[in-house]
């Protein structure tokens, strides 16, 4: 992990149950879009927005994230939040990135345009958004103009789009591929559907949404 000041970073931040490459490609595409340096993965412990159901072991979706980031040398995985106690607020993750990297660091937090419909409920957002640019990633097809634009304006060049065809992978549809004993080949890194099927991930479907 590289640190010091001016660093621009990349934070790919997720609860990636499982990850699959519609992150990978996004990462890929914002870290050219922006000129990012490294863009790290995070995962989180606890989403804020899912305490009510089932999220994988955090051990698993870290080793998934490790496994997945592996053949790219921009790539890395944070454990920040998954060893941080309680609810993973991003804000606390920015603060805690902020004493790594200095005040210089420009941040790019990027995560899935469905996210940010939620934006302006996350804990302390103006804060959040005083620290790093948000970068949404969309699906095609998906209609997010009016809630971008309104960010757009409350935040000015703060908040960003990019567009990638792959986000039509879903982690949603990968878990219930497998519970339903469906192929999940060439939707996320070979060696991730193997650790999947290795240690008998989302069978127990019910458990998650
Ligand atoms: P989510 O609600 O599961 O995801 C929303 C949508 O965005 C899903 O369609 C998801 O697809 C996609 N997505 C999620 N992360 C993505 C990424 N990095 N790149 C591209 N697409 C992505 O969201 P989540 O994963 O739990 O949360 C996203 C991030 O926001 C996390 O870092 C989370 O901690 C943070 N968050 C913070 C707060 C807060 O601080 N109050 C509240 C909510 C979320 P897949 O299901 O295929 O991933």
């Amino acid at each position: 992990m590289k640190g010091g000041a001016g660093v621009r970073l990349g934070i790919m931040g997720g609860t990636f149950d499982p990850i699959h490459y519609g992150h990978l490609v996004t990462a890929e595409a914002a870290r050219t879009a922006f000129n990012l340096e490294t863009v790290l993965f995070m995962p989180n412990r606890l989403p804020p927005h899912k305490k009510d159901y089932q999220v994988s072991e955090a051990k698993h979706r870290y080793l998934m994230a490790v496994l997945a980031t592996i053949t790219n040398k921009y790539f890395e995985v944070s454990r920040i939040e998954l060893d941080r106690e309680g609810l993973s607020y991003t804000i606390d993750t920015l603060r805690a990135l902020r004493a790594i990297y200095g005040s210089g660091a420009e941040i790019h937090f990027i995560s899935g345009a469905d996210a940010i419909l939620d934006l302006l409920g996350w804990k302390d957002v103006d804060d959040l958004l005083a620290l790093c640019y948000f970068i949404a990633a969309t699906r095609p097809g998906y209609e997010l103009s009016e809630q971008l634009q309104q960010l757009q304006e409350k935040y000015p060049n703060r908040v960003f789009r990019v567009e990638v065809p792959a986000l039509a992978i879903s982690s949603t549809d990968i878990r219930q591929r497998v519970r339903r004993g469906k192929s999940i080949k060439y939707l996320l890194p070979e060696s991730v559907e193997y650790y999947i099927y290795k240690h008998n991930l989302y069978r127990m479907g019910e458990k998650y949404r």
